[in-house]
């Protein structure tokens, strides 16, 4: 896949806001805040969207989303709770193609999204 602005936000190119990291993810906030806490949690190992994950990716994803838990119970969210997003593609609303899952946070969340 094409480098994306995350591939530089992880080789520390140009900055960001990064609030967690592990081995494999790294989670920085989003330039664009859709609610008090907006964070991005994003695999090291680059995956364009989740249509290229395979099952070799199981792990993987499944460690973007323990990510972002582990991230709401130490900032003292997960009892009020967050909602994770990934968008896919055009129609999801992907505008970055390096996979990631959205954190939000800090204000009741409506349902269904537009
Ligand atoms: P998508 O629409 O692909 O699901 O989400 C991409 C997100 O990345 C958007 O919410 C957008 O605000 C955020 N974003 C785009 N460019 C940058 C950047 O350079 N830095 C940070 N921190 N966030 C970005």
């Amino acid at each position: 896949m094409s480098d994306t602005i995350f591939s530089k936000i992880i080789r520390r190119e140009i900055p960001a806001d990064i609030v967690y990291e592990n081995d494999e993810v790294l989670a920085f906030r989003d330039l664009n805040p859709q609610a008090p806490v907006h964070v991005l949690f994003i695999p090291k190992r680059a995956l364009a969207t989740l249509n290229d994950a395979t099952e070799a990716d199981a792990t993987l994803l499944g460690k973007l989303l323990l990510a972002a838990a582990e991230y709401a119970k130490q900032q003292g969210l997960a009892e009020q709770g967050y909602r994770t997003v990934l968008n896919c593609n055009e129609d999801g609303g992907q505008t970055v193609f390096h996979l990631h899952l959205h954190l939000l946070a800090g204000r009741r969340l409506h349902w269904p999204p537009g």
